[in-house]
């Protein structure tokens, strides 16, 4: 199933840290979630709103993506916006929310951190913690998270090349935590038409380069809702091991990113769309 057996020359100038680096083709990390894993040939799909806002929301959100088959339920409770005024989640009780909808539906969980002094706090309600764009290159807060012993969802830096996103890696792997998932997000590009510039290049470059699993996320990708499906599509076609989507009930209600969330019945259509996709390219949706 390796597309370039030349797995070593690779025609870059990327200097690749040991730990994450790819020793061989075969050198590939599972990382466990609960029960999901996340980088063998079933592509996991996580799915739930930008942030958690109230206990309905959240439930019917869940439901449903877990219905359309979903494998692991993403929402924040703490969240880094981009402006103070706007709503900053729910913190600890946006947590226990997702604690509650965890138990009722099964779906282990995904949620952010900002802070080092919030570790303890979201590792204890969280089966895998979410570092996100703006703290890609926060190095107490990698090395924090390299010490619990939660799977971490790295987000890369919206103006980070790949070889510091794979060296902000290393530094949760230095504390003895190899269960990281690469997430690629869209870059900052002098293109305004989207909310960032979706690197789908990135892809096949992170898999050649390293043994973690790589994602995509296409709803901070394009921030276009009406978008989000060909970019999902495009992102298994070019190999991602998963995708991370913002899922809403009500997009038009949501407290955040509600311009980019789809909503539950677009859910339900892009995933059989996806197991299509997923076919082609000698894989399945987990
Ligand atoms: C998010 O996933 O809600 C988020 C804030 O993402 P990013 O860090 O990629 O902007
Ligand atoms: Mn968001």
């Amino acid at each position: 199933m390796e597309a370039n057996p030349c797995h070593i020359q690779v025609n870059t100038e990327v200097a690749v840290p040991s730990k994450v680096g790819r020793k061989s083709a075969s050198d590939r990390t599972l990382v466990e979630v609960g029960k999901v894993q996340i980088g063998g040939s079933a592509i996991v799909v996580i799915a739930g709103p930008c942030a958690v806002e109230n206990e309905k929301q959240l439930y019917i959100t869940a439901n449903s993506v877990k219905e359309y088959g979903a494998k692991i339920l993403r929402g924040g409770a703490f969240k880094p916006r981009s402006s103070p005024y706007k709503f900053q989640g729910l913190g600890e009780e946006g947590l226990k929310l997702l604690g509650l909808i965890r138990k009722l539906t099964g779906l282990p969980i995904v949620t952010e951190v900002m802070d080092t002094r919030q570790i303890e706090l979201v590792a204890g309600y969280a089966d895998m913690i979410q570092i996100g764009s703006r703290n890609m290159q926060n190095y107490p807060l990698l090395k924090e998270a390299g010490m619990s012993h939660k799977p971490v969802l790295l987000k890369r830096g919206m103006m980070a090349t790949i070889e510091e996103f794979l060296l902000a890696a290393e530094y949760i792997l230095n504390q003895g935590n190899n269960q990281v998932v690469l997430c690629e997000r869209g870059i900052r590009t002098f293109e305004t038409s989207t909310r960032n510039t979706l690197d789908l290049s990135a892809v096949p470059m992170l898999k050649q380069l390293s043994n973690l699993p790589v994602i995509v996320d296409p709803s901070h990708g394009t921030g276009l809702r009406w978008m989000v499906p060909a970019m999902a599509k495009a992102a298994i076609a070019a190999g991602a091991d998963g995708l991370i989507m913002e899922v809403h009930y009500k997009p038009e209600e949501a407290l955040c990113d509600g311009q980019q969330s789809i909503d539950t019945g677009e859910f339900g259509l892009l995933m059989k769309e996806l197991k299509r996709i997923a076919e082609a390219v000698d894989r399945s949706i987990a």
